[in-house]
């Protein structure tokens, strides 16, 4: 089960790495992009940051589709439509519910991978955020399966995520500015990838601390 707190907490979590690994973020970006996506993450989720403290007695779906609509509004460059749309339809997912169980933990990032394919028009295997994300996904779907506890499932997918990292290295990228270095971009690392695994390792602590 994770409550509303433990969303508030992921958030937070995650927007304090946002600001932890801004210079790397941006280091990877220098390299096969336009050298912003740290800065592009950390600006987003400080927006989010100012508005956390007027969300605590919203709905987990206002919660999510506010930070959503804040990624969108205040990011420029890719990454904040796309990651914007996957917070807002994960929202969306959540509905009027109080809590979401690990079922509804599953729809909400089926809703936002989901989000990020539409927005993006990209498949996995394109060199981006979907390489560490759509893995990482099926891990916790996985362990959930076995009857694992979100903890774990957590655990299982930030290393899924990480993996998926170390892939985007392998190979060429497709979509968004890295697509214009071709086969130059192999042997880089994706910077959407990297922060998506963030948000997993976002997850992981905010689900640990809740000792569930
Ligand atoms: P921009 O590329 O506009 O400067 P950012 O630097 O913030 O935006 O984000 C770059 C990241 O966005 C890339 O590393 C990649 O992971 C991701 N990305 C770019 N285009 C797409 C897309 N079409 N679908 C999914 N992810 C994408
Ligand atoms: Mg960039």
């Amino acid at each position: 089960m994770a409550t509303k707190a433990e969303i508030l907490d992921f958030i937070k979590i995650f927007g304090d790495k946002m600001a932890e690994h801004r210079q790397e973020l941006t280091d990877l970006d220098q390299v096969i992009g336009d050298g912003d996506h740290g800065i592009n993450m950390n600006r987003g989720f400080n927006a989010v940051g100012e508005k956390l403290p007027t969300l605590a007695d919203k709905s987990i779906t206002e919660i999510l589709k506010t930070v959503g609509m804040t990624l969108v509004s205040t990011v420029g460059g890719a990454a904040g439509p796309l990651y914007g749309t996957a917070f807002m339809r994960a929202g969306e997912s959540a509905k009027s519910k109080e809590a979401l169980s690990d079922q509804d933990v599953i729809l909400a990032f089926d809703e936002g991978v989901g989000g990020i394919k539409f927005r993006g028009k990209a498949v996995q295997g394109e060199k981006t955020i979907l390489d560490s994300m759509i893995p990482a996904i099926d891990a916790i779907k996985k362990s959930i399966r076995e009857g694992k506890p979100m903890t774990v499932a957590l655990d299982e997918a930030e290393k899924a995520a990480w993996e998926g990292v170390a892939y985007t290295k392998t190979i060429i990228a497709t979509k968004g500015r890295a697509s214009y270095l071709g086969e130059r971009s192999i042997g880089h690392q994706d910077p959407g990838a990297t922060s998506m695994a963030y948000l997993f390792q976002a997850a992981k602590e905010a689900a640990q601390k809740s000792g569930k």
